[in-house]
Parts: structure tokens; sequence; C-alpha cells
């Protein structure tokens, strides 16, 4: 159902991608909020996968969870993260999402003989998906980033229905194009050519933009302004210069300094709120970045990190940016180490090499999937636990954490978890009976522990003390758990669980007290999503101040 007066943003890339769209996007909701407007943010992706679940997060970085369970991009986080609210599930929008819908429609004869097309029925059922956004959230603004770049195949039937609502609401509906302006060395000069084929490409689709943003390298001068306005039929005021800047965090900041908010109000008819609030709050953070100074060293032992010859962070996004959140709260200056767990296993493996660990303050080993890396990460935590270097363990992390605590203290040599060996004798990860039965059936999407949950802590213990709280709701994804059979015995051998499941058969957290080691501890839920820039999560934070004590 349509929602009278709703607005719409459609932010979309020209050019190339990975130039700042999710940013650009995050930034647009959070300097919209600031003026009082109540906001929600959804990204639309054009791949058939009905959800990001089943994404090679090496490929496709990391898989961000929302509180219903819904597996989505990692632009999901930013978002999050910049509004500092969670989103429903009715914020993430797929092809595969939109085209199953349809398809399962017409076989249930719901469209009564007619034929079934792309348009109407796929367009008008992206509408449809919007629409119930701005229902669902009760806000004034949605904006909307379209995945891809424009020229893509894919993501024509979202620029379609984007299309045929401003036909429908002209004044309710702006399109900004987020480009790329490059300055190649040899030529030591802006180039606007590639912007104005990507604005005659989106003119192709019956949509110009209202407003261009200009990323680049350097900030953009009159005469290219002049030059993009003239061609693209924009006005030289709705052509934003995007430099490359040191930190993105200063994004919105830098759009308010354009008077970005302005501009969107004036271009959709929005009158000045009195509930503004201002981005006080964000100006003193955007600024601590900066000011901080004081160096802390922590190591991520995963493995998703190489693709062909480059070195991504991107599968671990979210617990980069947690980390950085409370180490800027503490006044640290966070420098991150990728570790590839492999180096530490098989013929790599070498005593020297795990010295090395040494130079780390905390290490973390994050969530994370099947045999390879797994015996690499159990030596990093066996000498995290030994050496007492802060340690925090991921969801993979906390459960590997367990196994080698059941393997080098209770004497269980073959502890495992029954992801990798089922016919271990000491299986301490087990697959609950109902996760057992859809693996059976080869449902594998969607199909693990997802979403939030409650969970209650022990008191006395370092997660009680973080939290400040006897409960907390976190985001979960995984198919296995502690072993119910196993936990008196790990418990009186000294690692305590202390969060359990309300009902208090599942367990999530396991910690060593704080006379054995400064920090040791694992959640079998994923703290790193619920990390935001102006609400660092506790327990990142009591990792490191732990990383941090007694360091100058
Ligand atoms: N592979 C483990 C499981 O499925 C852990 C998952 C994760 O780290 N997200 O339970």
């Amino acid at each position: 159902m349509s929602v009278k007066n709703h607005k719409y943003i459609f932010v979309i890339g020209g050019v190339m991608s990975g130039v700042g769209k999710g940013i650009t996007t995050s930034a647009i909701g959070a300097i919209l909020q600031a003026k009082g407007f109540s906001v929600n943010l959804l990204k639309v992706d054009p791949y058939l996968n009905v959800d990001a679940g089943t994404m090679n997060p090496t490929e496709h970085g990391e898989v961000f969870v929302l509180d219903s369970g819904l597996e989505t991009d990692q632009d999901m986080g930013n978002y999050e993260r910049f509004l500092n609210r969670s989103l429903t599930n009715c914020d993430y929008i797929t092809s595969g999402m939109v085209y199953k819908h349809v398809i399962e429609a017409e076989r249930a004869l719901k469209y009564q003989g007619r034929c079934v097309e792309a348009i109407p029925q796929i367009r008008d059922e992206i509408i449809e998906r919007l629409e119930r956004s701005a229902n669902v959230n009760k806000t004034e603004i949605s904006v909307v980033e379209i995945g891809g770049t424009v020229g893509d195949y894919q993501n024509i039937m979202f620029i379609e229905a984007a299309r045929r609502m401003k036909v429908q609401n002209p004044d309710d509906v702006l399109f900004v194009m987020v480009s790329y302006m490059p300055v190649p060395s040899k030529l030591g000069e802006m180039k606007s050519k590639p912007t104005q084929n990507a604005i005659r490409l989106l003119n192709s689709y019956g949509v110009n933009a209202d407003i261009i943003i200009a990323r680049s390298e350097v900030p953009m001068d009159d005469r290219r302004r002049e030059k993009i306005a003239n061609s693209c039929s924009v006005r030289t005021d709705h052509v934003i210069s995007a430099p490359d800047i040191e930190s993105v965090f200063d994004v919105p900041l830098n759009f308010e300094k354009d008077k970005m908010s302005e501009l969107l109000m004036k271009v959709l008819r929005l009158k000045k709120k009195k509930n503004e609030t201002g981005m006080k709050e964000w100006e003193t953070f955007a600024k601590r970045v900066k000011s901080v100074k004081k160096i802390v060293n922590i190591a991520i032992v995963g493995k998703y990190f190489n693709t062909g010859d480059f070195v991504l962070t991107d599968a671990y996004v979210s617990v980069l940016e947690a980390i950085k959140y409370s180490a800027y709260k503490l006044g640290y200056k966070p420098k991150i180490h990728t570790v590839n767990a492999r180096d530490f296993e098989g013929v790599n493996a070498k005593d020297s090499d795990l010295k090395k660990l040494k130079e780390f303050d905390g290490i973390i080993v994050p969530g994370g999937f099947g045999e390879s890396g797994i015996e690499g990460k159990l030596a990093v935590i066996k000498y995290a636990r030994e050496n007492k270097i802060p340690y925090f363990g991921l969801c993979y992390g906390m459960q590997l954490m367990v196994i080698e605590y059941a393997r080098n203290v209770l004497g269980l040599k073959d502890a495992n978890t029954a992801e990798i060996n089922p016919k271990s004798s000491a299986v301490v990860i087990d697959i609950m009976p109902e996760q057992k039965k859809l693996l059976a059936e080869g449902k594998y999407g969607a199909s693990m522990r997802l979403g939030a949950y409650d969970a209650s802590l022990k008191e006395g213990t370092i997660a009680r003390d973080a939290y400040s709280s006897k409960t907390v709701t976190e985001r979960h994804r995984h198919r296995y758990e502690v072993n119910p059979d196993f936990v008196e015995i790990i418990q009186n051998a000294g690692l305590i669980f202390s969060g359990s499941s309300p009902s208090g058969k599942l367990m999530e957290i396991a910690e060593l007290p704080k006379n054995k080691h400064p920090f040791f501890l694992g959640t079998q839920f994923h703290p790193e999503f619920l990390a935001r820039p102006l609400a660092p999560h506790p327990l990142f934070t009591a990792f490191i101040k732990a990383a941090t004590k007694g360091k100058k």
C-alpha cells in the first residue's frame, strides 16, 4: 500500500563499484535523521540469491545478520552503524526474493490466468516491497541504495521501479548518482567523461539524476562542476564534490558543510523540522577518531582474507568496526593485523611463528565454517591461553576455544566439533536435532540459528560486569552448539559458561575467571553486529581494556 507523502531517495552508482555508495547512503540517512526526520535505509541487491546467507565471504564480504535473522549484505551493517538503530526484515530486498515470490504466486494461480512478466509484475512487486518497508518502519523518508552500477543488466528492474515511482509521485522521489571522476596520473587532470557516460546510460532508462556526488581523489574545481552540470542536465549547486578523506566518519559532516540536507529537503519539498537534534555527538566521535594516538595491536586470525592477489578484510568488516569503536572510546588507535590461520598448521607450523603472537595486545578468532584453518586457530588459542594474551572468540572462535580447553586441559585429545568429526569420541560441539533434520533434507539456506536471542548472565563474571545487566539480546548465525553432555565437566575443569539461553540449555558465553587469565572469553553469538560508533559494544570494550592494560 502506498504511503502518502513518503519520500524516497534512490542512490545509484555510476562508472564503477567501490566508490562509496554504501557510505553515501548511510551518511544521507544520518544527516536527515539529525534534521529531525525519521529515516530508514534499504539495500536492494540485484543477485538471484534469496538472501546473502549462501554466499562465500571471500567473494562477497561479510554476511550481516539482522535481529529478525535475515542474512544480508554488509552494507546493512553500515546503515545500522550510521543510523545508530536496528533495521527490519523489510529493509533488504534481493532479485531472488522478488522473483521467488512472483513465481510462487503464479504457481498458486494468483494472477488469474494473466501472462506474468518482468514488467509489470516484477517491477510492481519491487514497488510493493519498498512501500511495505516505509509502512513497517513508519518513517518519513526511505533512502534506497540500488546495488551494482548503472549499465548492469541485473539492476534494471530496480531502476525501472524507481522510475515508475517518480512518474507517479514526482515530488516524492529523488535520484542521487554517486559517480567517479578519475585523475589519471599521466594526465594530472580530473576527467568527467565517464560520469557523463554514466548519466547518459541512466537517461536511457528514463531517469535523470537530481544530484550528482562526484567521488574522486581530490576536490572538484568549478570548471569540472560546470561541465558536469551542463552535460548532465543538473544545476551546478546539485553537483557535490566528495574527495577522498582520512576517515569515513567525516562523510556526513562534510555533506553538511556542503549543505546537503538542505538541498535534499529543497528538492523533496520538505519543511524544516522543530525536533532537529544536530550532529554534535557524531562530531565529537569523528574528532576523537582523528585525535587518538596511542596504538593497540589486535590480530584477527581468520581465513577469508585472500582473493586472487589481493588481501581483503571485507569478510570481517563488523569485527573491524567493533574493535575500532571500543578502542576509540578508550583513547586508542587500533592497528589491526590480519593473520592467516593456515600459517599455523601442517607443514607451515613453526613454534617461532606462534611466538610472534606475543607482539599483539589481543587476539580475535572470528566466525567461520568448515575444516580449513581450524588446527591453526586451535594452536593460536592454546598459545593465547597459556601466555595470557587477551583472547576474544566470536562464534566459531568460542567453539574452538571450548575444543582447545577440552583437548589440552581436560585431556580429551580427540575433542572436536561435529562439523569436522562427528565420530570423535568427545563431540564437545554438537549439532542440535532440529538442525540435523534440516541438513538431511538438504536445506542449507536460512536454516541456522539466526538472529536475536536472549542470554542470561552469571553473577561475578567478566561478561556480567561488562554488560552490567542480567540478560542481553545478541545476534546469532551458527548451526552447532556446546554439547550439553560436556557442560559440567568443562566447568569443573575451570572454563565457566557465564552466559546461557534463558532455559539454560544452550551455552552463549565461555570465559576463564579473571584471576586465571586477563581476558579469555568467547561468545556463541556475534557481538560485532551490534557495535555502533556512538554505542561501542561492552564486550569489545572489555577486551580492548584488557589488551591495553599497563600499556603506556
Ligand atoms: N561453523 C560454526 C557453526 O555453524 C560457527 C559459525 C560461525 O562462526 N558463524 O556453528
